[in-house]
C-alpha cells in the first residue's frame, strides 16, 4: 500500500534535503516549497496528507498558512495533520503553533529519528481518528449523519430531524443505492411489533425530503422507486 503524501514547507535547504531523504526512504512521497506562497499553491494542488511547515518563512509564515488551511472548505483538506518547525521554542510560541491549528510541534535542531516518530505517531492518531469518525459519522456529498449525537448537517446548516426521520434516513444512507420495499422499511424503522400503515413510510419520506432535499418537489437524494419503495442515490 503506497504511503502518504507530504508536503514540506521550509526555506532552509539543507533541512529539507535531510528530512526528505529520510522521509522517501521510509517509503512516503515528498514533495516541497521553499515559501509560503508556493506552499499555499502546493498545499491544495497536490492535496498532501501530512503537512510540515516550518514557522519562519519568506512571504506567508507557517502560522498564517496553517490558520489557511484550517479555514478552508474542502473537509479534508483542511483537517490535514500538521506539523510545525521552528528554531524558536520558548512556551509561548508553542502555545501560538497549537492554537493556530497545529497538531504537532518540533523545535529545531532535531535528530531525523525524532522527527519520523513524530511523522509516524500524528499518522498513527489521525488514523485511529478517522476511524472513529468513520464509525459516528455517515457522509454523502453535503450530507453529514451524526449517529451518537443523532444530528444532521446539509453543509454547515444543522436539520431538525424527529427520530423517526432520522432512523429512515440512517436507514437509506446505509443502504445507499439499494431499493428498500415499504415493507421493509416499516420492519427496520418502526419495529415489527408496531402497527403502522405503510403510507406513513411515504409521509415520512416527504417530510424527510423537505428538510435534504434541494428541491423537495424534484427528489435527488431520495428516489421513488415506483410500485417497490425507495432508494438512497445521494
Ligand atoms: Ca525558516
Amino acid at each position: 500500500m503506497a504511503k502518504e503524501n507530504i508536503l514540506i514547507i521550509e526555506d532552509e535547504l539543507t533541512l529539507i534535503d535531510n528530512i526528505s531523504e529520510k522521509l522517501r526512504a521510509e517509503g512516503y512521497t515528498v514533495s516541497t516549497a521553499m515559501d509560503g506562497e508556493t506552499g499555499w499553491d502546493k498545499i491544495r494542488s497536490d492535496k498532501p496528507q501530512l503537512l510540515i511547515l516550518d514557522i519562519m518563512l519568506p512571504g506567508l509564515d507557517g502560522l498564517s498558512l496553517c490558520r489557511m488551511v484550517r479555514n478552508l472548505s474542502d473537509p479534508i483538506l483542511s483537517r490535514i495533520p500538521i506539523i510545525m518547525l521552528t528554531a524558536r521554542g520558548t512556551e509561548v510560541d508553542k502555545i501560538v503553533g497549537l492554537e493556530s491549528g497545529a497538531d504537532d510541534y518540533i523545535t529545531k535542531p532535531f535528530g531525523l529519528g525524532e522527527f519520523l516518530a513524530r511523522v509516524r505517531a500524528l499518522l498513527r492518531r489521525v488514523e485511529e481518528k478517522e476511524n472513529v469518525i468513520q464509525q459516528n459519522e455517515m457522509i454523502s456529498n453535503d450530507l453529514r449523519l451524526n449517529m451518537t449525537g443523532r444530528r444532521v448537517f446539509k453543509g454547515d446548516e444543522e436539520k431538525k430531524l424527529s427520530n423517526k426521520e432520522f432512523d429512515l434516513l440512517a436507514e437509506l444512507m446505509r443502504n445507499k443505492d439499494a431499493v428498500l420495499s415499504r415493507d421493509l422499511i416499516l420492519t427496520k424503522v418502526w419495529g415489527y411489533d408496531y402497527f403502522v400503515d405503510k403510507r406513513t413510510v411515504d409521509v415520512h419520506i416527504r417530510w424527510l425530503r423537505e428538510k435534504i432535499e434541494d428541491d423537495p418537489s424534484n427528489p435527488r437524494r431520495i428516489v421513488t422507486v415506483r410500485g417497490v419503495g425507495y432508494r438512497f442515490e445521494g
